[in-house]
């Protein structure tokens, strides 16, 4: 089973609705135990007929955004449909610690202030029965003052993890992307073809292949138009291989206008036919910038045999690249 991804709010919901039915159950079995078999059966129901939608649109993936607001908002209301306990009333601090697992601070304010308003409600109405005081303002004011604390700090906090999350998402981006094309960067294609090669070592895959491409005649485009030129042409070119790749393609800028692609369990024909499909597309492009002249790309491509090394396969592919650029460039030449 993959592991939670916490960057996720699918699998965070996931999560929160695991947590729900375990409390259902949970609940259920010590009212059984504490209180009568009848009130352990209205837990149960309750928590069947609460949780069931949200927990079928969880797994389909739908409403993901509007799941944390449901579930404040029974978190909100249970204590009033519950017996006047005080071991209920604690649960209102484990609803806080548990709704600010979604790293968001609405929610967490959101459950806070309901908290505060059933602090006051409990307190006011209990205070004789739950907590033996003649004047309800001596548990009512601590309470409600530590509601707002807890409330202050999970908020503080999923604001603080928040900037810390996005800082290191765009750290992990900026390690594994190249600036200028967005495409992975060349330690990235190794780092992807080296574990596509074990796959076809142990036969999790049937076939690899790896393409690379170099744009023809550069250096005279960079001459001709420029250097800012020549990056539009190779922002133009890597969103070109990225619209006729398959999803399941990678795709990586190897290094200045040279650049290189990977294909995990399709037919060398099949590859083929995506390196021709961006080859063709790229010559039929007009680039106002270059004075609306056509550029072009020779492409190697090469299958690879189980326990070949990455630089081994590369190489191998860069080969039959030159030899596309020997035969007069635009052009595709595959070992087969
Ligand atoms: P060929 O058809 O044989 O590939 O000829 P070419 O002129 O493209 O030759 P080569 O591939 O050796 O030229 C690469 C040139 O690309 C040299 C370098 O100045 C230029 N280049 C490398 N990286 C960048 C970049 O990020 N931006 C720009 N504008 N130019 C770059
Ligand atoms: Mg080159
Ligand atoms: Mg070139």
């Amino acid at each position: 089973m993959k592991s939670w991804d916490l960057y996720s709010l699918n699998d965070r919901n996931k999560f929160m609705l695991f947590i729900c039915w375990t409390m259902a159950i949970v609940g259920s079995i010590s009212a059984a135990i504490a209180v009568e078999l009848r009130f352990a059966a209205a837990i149960l129901t309750a928590g069947v007929l609460l949780f069931t939608i949200p927990t079928i649109l969880v797994w389909r993936q739908i409403l993901d955004r509007y799941i944390m607001y449901y579930i404040a908002l029974i978190f909100s209301i249970q204590g009033y449909l519950l017996p006047p306990e005080f071991v209920v009333y604690i649960l209102t601090f484990f609803y806080s610690a548990l709704i600010s697992l979604y790293f968001d601070y609405r929610p967490v304010l959101i459950i806070g202030l309901a908290n505060v308003v059933y602090t006051i409600y409990f307190v006011s109405r209990y205070h004789e029965t739950v907590f033996l005081a003649p004047d309800p303002l001596h548990h009512m004011v601590p309470l409600v003052s530590i509601h707002i604390l807890v409330t202050s700090l999970l908020a503080a906090e999923a604001i603080i993890g928040a900037r810390l999350r996005s800082n290191s998402m765009m750290m992990e981006k900026l390690s594994k992307t190249d600036p200028l094309t967005g495409l992975y960067n060349h330690k990235m294609f190794y780092e992807y073809l080296d574990s596509m090669l074990e796959e076809l070592k142990d036969r999790q895959i049937e076939y690899l292949q790896v393409a690379v491409m170099d744009i023809d005649n550069f250096k005279q485009i960079n001459d001709t138009y420029g250097h800012s030129t020549g990056d539009v042409i190779i922002t133009r070119v890597a969103e070109t291989i990225s619209r006729e790749k398959e999803s399941e393609d990678f795709a990586a800028r190897y290094g200045g206008e040279e650049f290189a692609l990977i294909f995990t369990d399709k037919s060398l024909k099949d590859s083929l036919y995506i390196c021709e499909r961006i080859r063709t597309s790229l010559m039929r492009f007009r680039h106002p910038e270059t004075g609306h002249e056509p550029v072009t790309v020779s492409i190697g491509l090469k299958a690879a045999k189980p326990g070949m090394s990455g630089s081994e396969l590369f190489d191998q592919a860069d080969a039959l690249l030159y030899k596309a650029k020997r035969s007069g460039k635009n052009h595709t030449v595959s070992d087969e």
